[in-house]
């Protein structure tokens, strides 16, 4: 069924710039899609747009069903940010614990859920640990499992590992493909490496810049072994 649906959206920032024009785009349940597309092509303002986040300026999207932003539980929707944007102060237990605790989840309800989002990514070991003690990897992968500890039906991930180096880059991207597969998930993935949306994606959106719009849809048919 189809999770998203986009019908000529646009939007625009004040007079002159117009970030996103005409975009219409169906996304199924269970697509891992990409948007690529050089700076500025307004791939970060669609994916805020999806989540939420931002306003259309017209057109409409909708997400499960409900206008984007207002679906009766806003935790269906996981958002990575390009940084990992952890509070230094707080444990990784508490970093990943925040979404359950604005749901009114006290400590030790959340408890169980939260090492299971600890352990989906491989760091349950660390839940005493503070950010700082961590590598990059590790944080972004304590983000992801902040993202997750909801059980969200659908991930969007804006450049979530640009600042890291291609090594750690190329695990994370091969535990961002467990998790999608493992666990049922709808993944956009905005990028604007060619090689992370080949690699990573079964569909990629190809985005081009002033305006900002969709200039490509290109399904990938045996990219990568799906099930
Ligand atoms: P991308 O993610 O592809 O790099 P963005 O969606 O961030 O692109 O930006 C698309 C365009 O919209 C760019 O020209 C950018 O400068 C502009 N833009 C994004 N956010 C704002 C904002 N809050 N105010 C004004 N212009 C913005
Ligand atoms: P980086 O982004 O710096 O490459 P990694 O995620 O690759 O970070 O981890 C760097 C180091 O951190 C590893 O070599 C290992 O020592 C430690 N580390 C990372 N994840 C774990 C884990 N799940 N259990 C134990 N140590 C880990």
């Amino acid at each position: 069924p189809v999770q998203i649906e986009m019908s000529n959206v646009d939007k625009r920032f004040g007079n002159n710039v117009t970030a996103v024009q005409g975009m219409s785009l169906q996304i199924r349940e269970g697509e891992f899609v990409s948007f690529l597309g050089p700076s500025g092509c307004g791939k970060s303002t669609a994916l805020k747009m999806i989540s939420g986040l931002l306003s259309v300026s017209s057109g409409a999207i909708s997400v499960n069903g409900h206008p984007a932003g207002q679906s009766i539980d806003g935790s269906d929707v996981g958002y990575v940010f390009q940084e990992a944007t952890l509070m230094p102060w707080a444990t990784v237990f508490d970093n990943v614990y925040l979404p359950l605790k604005l749901q009114g989840l006290s400590r030790k309800e959340a408890g169980p859920r939260v090492r299971e989002a600890l352990d989906m990514v491989g760091l349950a070991k660390f839940s005493a640990s503070y950010p700082r003690q961590l590598s990059g990897g590790m944080k972004m992968r304590v983000s992801i499992a902040r993202a997750m500890v909801t059980k969200p039906k659908l991930l969007l991930m804006d450049e979530p590992f640009a600042a890291l180096d291609e090594m750690t880059r190329f695990k994370l991207n091969n535990d961002v493909l467990d998790l999608w597969k493992s666990q049922g998930l709808t993944v956009i993935f905005v990028t604007h490496s060619v090689f992370e949306s080949v690699y990573l994606s079964s569909r990629v959106i190809v985005m081009a810049a002033r305006p900002g719009r969709v200039v490509h849809d290109i399904p990938l048919p045996g990219g990568y072994p799906r099930t």
